[in-house]
């Protein structure tokens, strides 16, 4: 049989396994061969594991030759956020800081899909420690929007989204921690999805802000993220991340059930507010039409402290990465400055040296928060904007079963074009709340901007726990928007034949 790696769903790439139409070994090489072809433009790579990946798939054609049964996405190609461990690779969240750091173990999303049968292809860059929304401040190179290559990809798991748009892998997992899987997967066009805090186990994931930050899977399809989220929680709880939680559930069963006569919320002055591109506030507009014309009704409601929410991330987080951080001292980890004679010259050059801008003003501002005197004032305040806004959610999901707003507020710009990093910030407006929240989102291509032709996502989102839901109204979307499987023009048919 002929095909493209790049057209087919994960579904049937293991089913072309299964029924002996491609070896897994095959499926390793286009995989390997698109990468090759397509990523000297798109740069989503830090790492490709051949290696890995050729054993991987071996061991599936073995058994397969054996006669054993094949695991759910055996033979399907994979790339890894490069915060997440993976043994035989380097993780190194895209800072100087971990250069060179030889993952010691595997993070438990990364094994759960090892054990679902996926192929591992390598590690993906990110902005550093996951500190951004472009994954230019990556310490080794920026990566490029496929569809634009002068634009950013988003971030901070900018090459998980470019990787996965521009057909290089089927699925990539990335880290959401105020909306790094949403907003790159709307600037390339792809589906991407944070899961509940607690459904995806953290354990070998380098934290960022570890009350906020969440797993989860890209794909070019509602399926092949449910598909990736039914093999990560496959096991349910793990005992190795005491904020995991035993909630493993079927996110296939119900995905293609109707959604006539459910409500789904819109915030009319979200989709007025200032900064938000007109081509933006279009696409939200058509998305809402059509997911009425699916029969949902659509119901307005409010999050009235969603306002704050910037103000109250750029509290937490800032915190919580100083503490998580603090661990990269030159001593136990990382980067070492050669030459010093003192403990304090070696800690403070390590650091100074090991660490981009952007990481060090996330230390140094959460570092300030967290001085006594300031602590009430800030922190805590931003504490007690978690609770209202929380309970904002609680209000509008005892009325609707999923929210629809944008996942960012502009389509990709180009690389350098935002300098400032406040307006920067400002841009997460739609995904933060949702991490604040610890609630379910999932951001779905809608439609190619009026004006740019690029790539605009819709976000919903979804009551904690109820990420079967999510992905029942997220399938919805994408039928009646009939973008599914869109790999980015420039790369689609470059390498990768099967
Ligand atoms: N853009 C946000 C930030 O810079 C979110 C990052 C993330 O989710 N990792 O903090």
């Amino acid at each position: 049989m002929m095909a493209r790696l790049d057209t087919l769903p994960a579904r049937q790439v293991a089913a072309g396994i299964a029924a002996g139409d491609f070896t897994a070994v095959e499926v390793a090489r286009a995989s390997l061969d698109a990468i090759a072809a397509r990523d000297g433009q798109v740069q989503a790579f830090l790492q490709v594991s051949e290696e890995l990946a050729l054993a991987a798939a071996t061991r599936i054609d073995a058994a397969r030759a054996a006669g054993e049964p094949l695991p759910p996405l055996a033979g399907v190609p994979v790339a890894f956020k490069d915060n997440m461990n993976l043994l035989g690779t380097r993780t190194t969240c895209a800072s100087r800081m971990l250069e060179s750091y030889e993952s010691a173990y595997t993070a438990t999303c990364v094994q759960r899909m090892l054990d679902a049968g996926v192929i591992p292809l390598g590690k993906l860059n990110m902005d550093e420690f996951a500190f951004g929304s472009t994954t230019d401040s990556s310490a080794f190179h920026p990566t490029n929007n496929p569809w634009d290559t002068r634009r950013v990809p988003g971030g901070s798991s900018g090459g998980s989204a470019a990787a996965v748009a521009a057909g290089e892998v089927t699925v990539a997992l990335g880290s959401d921690t105020g909306g790094s899987i949403r907003q790159p997967a709307s600037l390339c066009g792809v589906v991407g999805m944070k899961p509940t805090y607690g459904v995806v186990s953290r354990y070998g994931v380098v934290a960022f802000g570890s009350s906020l930050d969440q797993v989860g899977p890209f794909g070019r399809r509602v399926e092949d993220v449910a598909l990736a989220m039914s093999a990560l929680v496959a096991g349910g709880r793990d005992r190795l991340d005491s904020t995991s939680q035993d909630c493993e559930q079927d996110y296939l069963a119900h995905l293609d059930d109707p959604i006539e006569g459910r409500a789904v919320g819109i915030i009319p002055a979200l989709l007025e507010a200032e900064g938000l591109a007109p081509e933006v506030r279009a696409a939200m507009q058509e998305a809402i039409g059509k997911l009425a014309a699916s029969g949902a009704r659509i119901v307005e409601v409010d999050l009235p402290n969603m306002a704050n929410s910037i103000a109250a991330y750029y509290a937490l987080a800032p915190c919580e990465a100083f503490s998580n951080l603090a661990r990269f001292d030159g001593v136990r980890y990382g980067y070492q400055e050669p030459g010093c004679t003192a403990l304090s010259e070696q800690l403070s050059l390590s650091r100074a040296h090991g660490f981009g801008v952007e990481a060090k003003r996330r230390q140094m501002l959460g570092a300030y928060l967290l001085s006594s005197g300031v602590y009430d004032k800030y922190y805590l305040a931003a504490q007690k904007v978690r609770t209202l806004i929380t309970a904002d959610y609680q209000r509008a999901f005892a009325q609707v079963d999923a929210i629809l707003m944008p996942s960012s507020p502009t389509v990709a710009w180009e690389h350098g074009s935002i300098s400032d990093p406040a307006a920067l910030y400002l841009s997460d407006i739609y995904t933060i709340s949702s991490n604040i929240a610890g609630n379910c989102g999932i951001s779905v291509p809608v439609c190619l901007g009026a004006q740019s032709g690029l790539p605009i996502g819709a976000q919903l989102q979804g009551r904690a726990f109820a990420d079967a839901t999510l992905l029942t109204f997220a399938r919805a979307l994408e039928r009646a928007c009939e973008m599914e499987g869109a790999v980015a023009p420039a790369c689609a048919g470059k390498g990768g034949e099967l």
